[in-house]
């Protein structure tokens, strides 16, 4: 199964990708934490994407397609993977598709979350994150069960430096200027499946998993 989670930052991508990789057993595939990895790896590439990631800027298309590719080709994706977070621009989603026919494979859904602005703007001032193993807390609405620490790994959570009010602005801008578009591309294909992400998150889940079959 080739899946991607779609939607505006915040809308919930990561926290419902965790629920497909546990059932399928496939890997979450998030450009995001391949580049804060990259960053606290200090890595050439890192350090370049960080400048546009701490001002809420897309990273350029070339280099986000070569992380992509190289992902792709690894043998943990043969049997199927979440896109996550990718692709956030036209040339991206063109790439994925030639990177995909090339290899003889197809997407089987994008799994779209709507969430109105207003509650993406609530969700990320309230999000924390594992810097360990990438689980996505809100202290309201999606509290870990010990304050500051991963349900999952133990880790100490962290506020990301990018979920801040300003920067916020800018990535939602840049997702119904760059991103909202490949709403059209994935309906062309007929796999875009549009889910109401602003459900509390065990509804979503359901209503994903009943597109799904
Ligand atoms: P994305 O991966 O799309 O950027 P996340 O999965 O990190 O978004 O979710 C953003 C924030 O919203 C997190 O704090 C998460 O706990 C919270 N969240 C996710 N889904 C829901 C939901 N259905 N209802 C309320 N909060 C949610
Ligand atoms: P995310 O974790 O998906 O919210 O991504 C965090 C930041 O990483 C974004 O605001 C961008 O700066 C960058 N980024 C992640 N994925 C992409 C992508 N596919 N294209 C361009 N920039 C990306």
């Amino acid at each position: 199964m080739n899946l991607m989670v779609f939607g505006a930052p915040g809308a919930g991508k990561g926290t419902q990708a965790k629920f497909l990789v546990e059932k399928y057993n496939i890997p979450q595939i998030s450009t995001g934490d391949m580049l804060r990895a990259a960053i606290v790896d200090k890595t050439a590439m890192g350090m370049e994407a960080k400048k546009f990631m701490d001002a809420g800027e897309l990273v350029p298309d070339s280099t986000i397609i070569g992380i992509i590719k190289d992902r792709l080709d690894k043998e943990d994706c043969q049997n199927g993977f979440i896109l996550d977070g990718f692709p956030r621009t036209l040339a991206q989603a063109e790439a994925l598709e030639d990177l995909m026919s090339k290899s003889g494979k197809k997407l089987d859904f994008v799994l779209s979350f709507d969430v109105p602005d207003e509650l993406i703007i609530q969700r990320i001032a309230g999000r924390r994150v594992c810097p360990k193993c990438g689980a996505s807390y809100h202290v309201v609405f999606n509290p870990s069960k010990k304050e500051g620490i991963c349900d999952a790994c133990g880790d100490n959570l962290i506020i990301r430096k990018d979920d801040n009010a300003d920067t916020v602005k800018n990535r939602l801008q840049n997702y119904h200027n760059q991103t909202a578009p490949l709403i059209d591309f994935y309906k062309n294909m007929g796999v875009f499946a549009q889910i109401d992400g602003s459900q509390e998150l065990s509804k979503v889940t359901k209503d994903m998993f009943e597109v799904l079959g």
